[in-house]
């Protein structure tokens, strides 16, 4: 039995600190202006492909790292930088889990490259699954891919919604219905590659926060794409479809549960950055700030609020962590791991981003400070990538077994 150990080892602290050192001296200091300005940060996402880390050589090797830890280190630095800027920069991220997770060796060698392009001309990617009808009942989707068996070709119509990236990306990957039916064992997802025709980007949302990630609804009309676009290929479809219409094919569903149960940490490792920053920034206030004679920190009321945001931070990253581990090849869910510590980063983020604003007093609440810009950025963690809700639906069906609506 190797020893049980809790710290980071030497290469690891070493990915921490170099992209600490990116996220300090290139994202943080222009994160209010793209917030402002509520557009992709394109010349910090190509340095980041310029320094390497917007790359797929850098993306495949955090996420095949078996100690689970690259992950969740490099997704908190980037939101301890900035969330929104952090997320144009790894938003890609997703396209090429989908794409990773359903596709056959061949799909992954041709399509993740181009994920990313090149440091002189960056690519993104987006995934697309949200509708306007279906947001957490994703079984409800209604966005059709029909066969055009004379061509070869699949015909997608639909909207989706809510898309990071959507229609500023090269390469969208789109979960639609084949077989509606089927509800959510009817689905399948699809590459759409750059340029194709009736692909293109709806409404773009203006957010509350992480604005300097671009978000929008992606219309497809009659968009066609070769046969070879089926994530998987055809045959494995209809084997799937097959089972699903025999009552045999509940697999799928719980192969999609556990993928988002891996993933789920690296959302909440974002969160834990966020959270982070927030309460470095109120403690180094609460200790030059004075008001009758003495610095607020000595006063209990805020130094207990230091104290809990402190514990907060540092209990969603063990929550992080241990779902990561878990989620790699080593380790091993037992009671939705990956939820638990969505949810609570999640959660944690807009509690002490709050308590941030409130020990900078009128200070928190104006622009001049970026707590303000913190609190906006944290409320995204109980919503995307799951609510709040569905994550404790989620734990809740597994530590019951029951299937709890
Ligand atoms: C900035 C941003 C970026 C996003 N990026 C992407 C992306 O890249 N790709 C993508 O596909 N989607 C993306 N999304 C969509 C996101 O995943 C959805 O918004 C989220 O899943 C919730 O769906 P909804 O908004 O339709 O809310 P609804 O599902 O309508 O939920 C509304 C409320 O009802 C609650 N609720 C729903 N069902 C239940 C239930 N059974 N029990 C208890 N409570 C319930 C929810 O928790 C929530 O509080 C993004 C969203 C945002 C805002």
């Amino acid at each position: 039995m190797p020893d049980f150990f809790m710290g980071l080892n030497e290469d690891q602290e070493q990915l921490r600190k170099w992209v600490h050192d990116f996220a300090e001296k290139v994202v943080r200091p222009v994160a209010h202006e793209w917030d402002e300005r509520e557009e992709t940060p394109w010349p910090v996402i190509e340095e980041a492909a310029k320094v390497g880390l917007y790359s797929l050589d850098f993306v495949a090797n955090i996420f095949s790292d078996p100690s689970g830890i690259s992950v969740p280190l490099v997704m908190e630095e980037m939101a301890w930088g900035d969330a929104g800027i952090g997320l144009a920069i790894f938003g890609t991220t997703l396209a090429v889990a989908g794409i990773f997770g359903n596709g056959t060796p061949e799909q992954i060698g041709e399509w993740l490259p181009q994920c990313f392009g090149t440091p002189d001309k960056v690519a993104l990617g987006a995934f697309c699954v949200s509708e306007p009808d279906a947001g957490s009942d994703v079984s409800s989707m209604r966005t059709r891919a029909v066969y055009d068996e004379a061509r070869d070709e699949w015909v997608l119509n639909g909207t989706k919604t809510w898309i990071t990236n959507g229609g500023i990306a090269d390469v969208h990957v789109v979960v639609a219905s084949v077989e509606p039916d089927l509800k959510g064992r009817g689905q399948a997802s699809f590459v759409i590659g750059p340029g194709t025709p009736g692909l293109s980007q709806g409404q773009k949302f203006q957010k509350m926060g992480i604005r300097a990630s671009h978000t929008a609804e992606v219309i497809l009309d009659d968009v066609r794409v070769p046969a070879r676009n089926l994530l998987g290929g055809k045959d494995r479809l209809d084997e799937r479809l097959a089972r699903a219409r025999s009552g045999s094919g509940g697999s799928r569903s719980q192969a999609a549960m556990a993928t988002f149960e891996k993933t789920r940490p690296a959302v909440g490792a974002q969160a834990v950055g966020i959270a982070r920053a927030a309460y470095e920034y109120a403690l180094d206030y609460a200790k030059e700030r004075k008001q009758f004679g003495r610095a607020i920190i000595e006063n209990q009321a805020i130094a207990f609020k230091l104290a809990r945001m402190r514990m907060l931070t540092d209990a969603s990253r063990l929550l992080v962590w241990n779902a990561s581990w878990r989620g790699s090849s080593t380790g091993g869910f037992e009671a939705a791991e990956g939820s638990q510590s969505k949810l609570f980063a999640g959660e944690t983020a807009v509690t002490v981003t709050d308590e941030a604003i409130q020990i900078l007093g009128g200070a928190g609440y104006v622009r001049d400070h970026p707590v303000e810009r913190w609190h906006r950025d944290a409320k995204i963690f109980t919503i995307f990538e799951g609510t709040s809700e569905i994550q404790q639906l989620v734990i809740a069906r597994v530590i019951s077994g029951m299937h709890l609506q």
